[in-house]
C-alpha cells in the first residue's frame, strides 16, 4: 500500500494540519512544528498538542505516515561554532516537539560545509550532532533527506548519506528520505527503467533500504546531474510521467510516507489521485 500526501501548511497551527492533508486525499503528509525560517519558536502549547493528537484521530493518521521537516536554517555540520551551537539547539527542540506531537520522525537536510571544511570532516560533525541530539531524546528517529547538491550541501551522494549513518551510535534511530528531484538532480538517473533500477541497488548496497524511512515525490525542474534543486509539477519536469509509473508499481515504496512539495499546491489533490492512478495492483 502506497502513503501518498503531501507537505501541508500549519500556517493556522499544528493542530490543523491533519485536517488540510485529509482536504486533499492524502494518506500520509508532512508539516513544519515550528516557523522554518526562524531561529526561535514558541513552545507547543498543551491545547495545540491536544487538538493535533485529536485531529490525527478522527482523520486516521497514524505517527508512521507524518513526517515532520526541520527548519531550513540549521546547518549541523556548520564549521561555524556560534552557527553549530544554533543549529544543535534548534534541531534538539524541533525533536522535543515531535516528542511531544507523538510523532516517530523528523526530517532534515544533512548540512552544508560552506566551503570551510572537508567532506569527509562536515559529514562527521553532522553525525556528531545527530548522536547528541538522539542522546537527549526518545522514540524519534532522525531521517536524512538526500540533496541535489546545490551550493555546498552535502548528502546528494548515497555514500555520504552512509558515512553519516555508519557513525550513528543508535542504528534504530536513524533513517533516510530519497527527494526524487533532488536524486535525479544529484545525477542519479531514475528516469529510465535502467537507471531506476541500478538506482535502488545502488541505495541498497551502499545505505540498506531498511534505512528507507519516507520520500518526497518531486519532479524536476533541471535536468540530470545539474546540481540544481527546483521542483516541478508531477508528469511536467525532467523526471517525467514513466518515472512516476515505476514508482508507484514498486513495493519497495510501500507504507512508508510519500510527499508531494510539488510548487502548485492548488493540484495536490489531483496530483495524488494521478499517482494512484498509475498503480496496477
Ligand atoms: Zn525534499
Ligand atoms: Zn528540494
Amino acid at each position: 500500500m502506497k502513503y501518498i500526501g503531501a507537505h501541508v501548511s500549519a500556517k493556522n497551527g499544528v493542530n490543523d494540519t491533519p485536517l488540510r492533508a485529509k482536504e486533499i486525499g492524502a494518506k500520509a503528509f508532512a508539516l513544519f512544528t515550528r516557523n522554518p525560517s526562524r531561529w526561535t519558536s514558541k513552545p507547543l502549547t498543551d491545547k495545540e498538542i491536544d487538538s493535533f493528537k485529536t485531529n490525527c484521530q478522527i482523520t486516521g493518521y497514524t505517527p508512521d505516515v507524518i513526517l515532520p521537516h526541520d527548519s531550513f536554517l540549521i546547518n549541523l555540520g556548520s564549521p561555524d561554532s556560534q552557527k553549530l551551537h544554533l543549529s544543535r539547539v534548534a534541531f534538539l527542540d524541533e525533536l522535543h516537539r515531535c516528542e511531544q506531537l507523538g510523532l516517530t520522525m523528523l526530517n532534515f537536510h544533512p548540512g552544508s560545509h560552506v566551503n570551510q571544511i572537508e567532506t569527509d570532516d562536515c559529514l562527521d560533525l553532522i553525525a556528531d550532532s545527530i548522536n547528541d541530539a538522539l542522546d537527549q531524546t526518545s522514540g524519534v528517529k532522525a531521517v536524512i533527506e538526500n540533496t541535489a547538491g546545490q551550493g555546498s550541501n552535502l548528502g546528494y551522494a548515497f555514500e555520504q548519506i552512509a558515512r553519516i549513518i555508519s557513525r550513528i551510535e543508535d542504528k534504530s534511530r536513524i533513517g533516510v528520505c530519497v527527494d526524487t528531484c533532488h536524486a535525479y538532480a544529484a545525477g542519479y538517473d531514475i528516469a529510465t527503467p535502467e537507471g531506476y533500477e541500478s538506482t535502488w541497488k545502488t541505495f541498497d548496497d551502499t545505505i540498506g533500504l531498511k534505512y528507507l524511512s519516507g520520500m518526497h515525490i518531486n519532479d524536476s525542474r533541471k535536468g540530470l546531474g545539474s546540481k540544481i534543486d527546483r521542483h516541478e509539477p508531477l508528469g511536467k519536469g525532467t523526471l517525467g510521467e514513466g518515472f512516476f509509473s515505476m514508482l508507484m508499481n514498486d513495493p519497495r515504496m510501500d507504507n512508508i510516507p510519500l510527499i508531494l512539495e510539488t510548487p502548485d499546491e492548488t493540484i495536490w489533490a489531483e496530483e495524488i489521485a494521478w499517482l494512484y492512478s498509475l498503480a496496477k495492483a
